[in-house]
């Protein structure tokens, strides 16, 4: 039977080895590193879609991916990868070694959930449990990174089945912790190319999709150069002197002070950066400070974060906001330190890189399924993997197309819901950025 079947394909490929099918080709080429889509099969989309239901029911919180990266290395040693655990805490880096000489593509997910409880009727909703801050929390897959495991383990079954055709070496990364590591923990990206993961190998590039509620199922949105905010969080401490709220003379009020350096913070933005550069965000989320109606406090406490899409702007904002604080206090007697604990840098895509894999993404998903997406103040640690090595990171709609992506339930709700006919697309796109990076370079 199996011999028919080859004898079969001899014939018909020297049946279309004709000057059409050769001018086809050429046309292909113009627009499509190689000409033809690798799709999966019905029984791996099925594996895929198991995958991500057993994942979605068993979610874990950043850093505690035991269970996770357990399933993944698991099924990466099966496929014959070479694999390294343990990095980044829960970390698993898979990699395949094409039978032809070649560059090293990088496909990466995130693997962590967050602590939501779950509100979707689906029947493989998560009861989990987890501990943050001290505290026993429901925990689910809010962000969808259950989709992004189940599409890399797919990705990484499918190519490793191709071994003996493939040029160059794919890196399958699993990271932890992309939503933050806990309290006085490192994670996520940054740790793990502190821990060495380019050690391990250094890719040519890097590729990443994030599933995204606001857009319909299959659709692709890319963006050449900054694509997300870097997010940076702030604190500021005034420091003022204590005196009761009848003789306000008697102490130096930090709470006024507060409320001028709230208030002389927002012409950061708006007066003294270029926004014709990039768009910028400061935000105060905490105001905190006294403890009767009579008393003005020693001290108020602010927090806050800062967003970016350009890193020269960035530090120009460090510096405006210590600026403006300081001086702000210092015009009242008071005093105010600021702190800035920086977060994720600014997800860049290398415009090139977009450039050269629009065929592919093209062929794939088709031209109208595919948009530029908007800029989103939202950050993401793939950003570290960016700075490091040609990156590019796209977000794929999930979002069933009866439904309006723009009022669905956003990622990081407790409805937050994902249309698993996306997990065939983020799959594909996986494994035809692989194939096609060799020849797209
Ligand atoms: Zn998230
Ligand atoms: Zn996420």
């Amino acid at each position: 039977m199996k011999l028919t079947i080859i004898g079969l394909t001899v014939l018909l490929a020297s049946f279309i080895t004709t000057d059409s099918y050769a001018e086809s080709v050429n046309n292909a080429a113009d627009t499509a590193p190689s000409a033809h889509n690798a799709t999966i099969s019905e029984a791996l989309e099925q594996r895929v879609i198991e995958w991500r239901r057993d994942l979605h029911q068993h979610p874990e919180l950043s850093n505690r991916e035991f269970r996770t990266s357990g399933v993944v290395a698991e099924h990466l040693r099966s496929l014959g990868l070479e694999v390294t655990t343990d990095i980044a805490h829960t970390g698993v880096v898979g990699i395949l070694r094409g039978a032809h000489p070649g560059p090293t593509v990088a496909l990466r997910a995130d693997m962590d959930a967050l602590p939501v409880k779950e509100m979707t009727d689906v029947p493989f909703a998560s009861v989990a449990t987890g501990e943050y801050r001290g505290r026993e929390v429901p925990v689910m897959h809010a962000c969808g990174h259950d989709l992004h495991v189940a599409m890399l383990m797919g990705a990484a079954e499918y190519l490793a089945r191709k071994q003996a055709e493939l040029t160059g070496n794919i890196m399958f990364i699993f990271q932890p912790a992309e939503e933050g590591a806990p309290e006085g923990e490192e994670g996520g990206a940054e740790l793990m190319l502190k821990e060495g993961l380019f050690a391990i190998e250094k890719p040519d590039a890097v590729f990443g999709i994030h599933v995204w509620s606001a857009g319909t199922t299959g659709h692709i949105g890319y963006r050449k150069g900054p694509l997300m905010a870097s997010s940076d969080r702030f604190e500021i401490r005034v420091l003022g002197e204590q005196t009761h709220g009848s003789r306000p003379w008697g102490g130096i009020d930090p709470i006024v002070v507060a409320s001028q350096i709230i208030n002389n913070v927002q012409t950061i933005v708006s007066r003294q950066v270029n926004i014709t550069k990039a768009p910028a965000v400061v935000s105060f989320g905490i105001v905190e400070g006294g403890v009767r109606n009579n008393i003005i406090p020693d001290e108020v406490y602010l927090e806050g974060t800062i967003r970016n899409f350009d890193m020269g702007i960035r530090s120009e904002i460090f510096e405006k906001l210590t600026t403006t604080a300081e001086m702000t206090a210092a015009a009242s007697g008071a005093r105010a330190e600021v702190f800035i604990d920086e977060g994720y840098p600014v997800t860049v895509n290398n415009p090139d890189l977009v450039t050269r894999m629009m065929p592919t993404m093209e062929r794939i998903i088709g031209s109208e399924n595919l948009y530029e997406a908007d800029l989103v103040t939202g950050a993401e640690d793939f950003s570290f993997y960016a700075l490091e090595v040609p990156s590019m990171f796209v977000f794929l709609g999930i979002t069933p197309p009866d439904q309006n992506p723009l009022t669905a339930p956003s990622n990081h709700s407790p409805y937050f819901y994902a249309d698993e006919a996306s997990l065939r697309v983020g799959t594909e796109l996986l494994i035809n950025w692989a194939l096609d990076y060799p020849a797209a370079r």
